[in-house]
């Protein structure tokens, strides 16, 4: 029986994940659930799986949430404070599945209380991979991916043989606008973005599969996971969402994960590492599929990747900025403020306009976060007027 918090339970990732602990009730016991706002179904998700706390971080939906918990015994919190309290209440794996930076406190939190820290929450380790590395290392805690593509790389990857690791081959499905041309690209609406054709998740992270920023950030969270420089990761396109990542050896043999696009897999090799558990999801039916593709990333067409991979290279703030430029300008385009050629162009004049030192502090990465907003939203503020 492990204890476990799900940070973001009200989520695509945070729903599947309760997915699976409702079906092996004997495997877990739910210390704590978080959302943002969403009080019904945070509350729904509590009472089911006898929680011992529930916290919206939105303040003013704390009255909705204790009503709605009257009598059930469970703990109601609210703010943003009691989602960092949440996950430092000592749960053997906490599951971090905010979307965006907000989710960084209180990952932070969880990691500094040294249990296993199951990250779906890429922009909190692309924000602060070292301070967060550096957290890991100081309080012993465990850092396992649950993104499907550094899922896939941590099970093909033998820590033993780190050293002889030669390249990791990142896969991305391409998203939702691999064939359009350029010039078609200036009038893609929200709903367009959001509708990917491999995976179900998030409007955020669906928009970001779209521009392929969605990549860009996997490959700074592969530079923070994973004992390889950056030149030696690799992004290829592959439609199918088949292989979901691979790794190859100095002898030259490469080893890959396979499996249907179903965020339960990878979700369930975290919680139940380093053993396996049973999903329910589709098994692979590899006549069906037929065939696997892959090609190159169009750079042109998908300027996210080229910006992330200059940032991680800079290193720095440069990938924080990165990452708070983007979530403002998704979040524009997703409300119909800029379109979504804009998003890229937004997230590289940030960069232009913004190079303070190295943050080295939790405190100081949350600075730089800030200002990027700040600096990104008077970007969107130009373009609107
Ligand atoms: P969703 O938008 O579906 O869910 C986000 C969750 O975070 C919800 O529970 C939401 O609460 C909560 N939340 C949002 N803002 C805040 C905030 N300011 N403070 C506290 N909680 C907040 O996102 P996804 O599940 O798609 O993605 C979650 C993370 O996992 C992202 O980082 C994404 O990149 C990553 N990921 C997602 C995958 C997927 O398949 N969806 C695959 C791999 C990685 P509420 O419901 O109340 O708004």
């Amino acid at each position: 029986m492990k204890t476990i918090t799900v940070l973001g339970a009200t989520g695509s990732v945070g729903t599947s994940t309760l997915d699976l602990i409702e079906r092996s009730p004997d495997a877990f016991r739910v210390v704590a659930l978080t959302a943002n706002s969403d009080v019904e179904r945070l509350a729904s998700a509590a009472l089911r799986t006898r929680a011992r706390r529930a916290v919206v971080a939105d303040e003013a939906r704390l009255p909705a949430l204790r009503d709605a918990l009257a009598g059930s015994g469970i703990e109601a919190a609210g703010g943003d404070a009691a989602v960092a309290e949440a996950a430092a209440m000592g749960a053997d794996v906490t599951v971090a599945a905010i979307v965006g930076c907000a989710g960084l406190r209180p990952a932070m939190a969880a990691v500094e209380q040294g249990g296993t820290l199951a990250l779906a929450n890429k922009e909190a380790l692309v924000s602060a991979g070292d301070v967060m590395n550096a957290a890991v290392q100081r309080s012993g805690a465990t850092l396992l991916p649950v993104d499907s593509e550094h899922s896939a790389i941590f099970q093909c990857l033998d820590a033993r043989l780190a050293g002889r690791v030669s390249r990791i081959v990142l896969t991305a499905s391409g998203g939702p606008f691999r064939d359009r041309p350029l010039e078609d690209m200036r009038a893609i609406t929200p709903a367009q973005a959001v509708a990917h054709p491999n995976w179900s998740m998030g409007a955020k992270i669906s928009v970001d599969s779209a521009t392929m920023m969605n990549k860009g950030l996997e490959l700074i969270e592969a530079y923070h996971l994973f004992p390889v420089a950056s030149e030696q990761i690799e992004i290829v396109v592959h439609r199918q969402s088949v292989i979901h990542s691979m790794v190859e050896y100095v002898d030259g043999s490469v080893l890959a994960q396979l499996g249907t696009p179903d965020m339960r897999t990878p979700i369930a090799y975290a919680l139940a590492w380093p053993d396996r558990m049973a999903t329910p999801g589709e098994r692979l039916d590899l006549v069906r599929v037929g065939r696997l593709d892959f090609e190159a990333p169009d750079q042109e067409r998908f300027p996210a990747l080229r910006l992330a991979r200059e940032a991680l290279e800079a290193g720095g703030a440069r990938p924080a900025i990165l990452n708070a430029a983007n979530e403002v300008a998704v979040d524009a385009f997703l409300k119909g403020r800029v379109g979504y050629l804009e998003i890229a162009a937004i997230v590289a004049d940030t960069l232009e306009r913004f190079d303070p030192l190295a943050p080295s502090s939790l405190d100081a990465v949350l600075d730089v976060d800030r200002e990027a907003r700040a600096l990104a939203e008077e970007r969107v503020k130009d373009r609107v007027a």
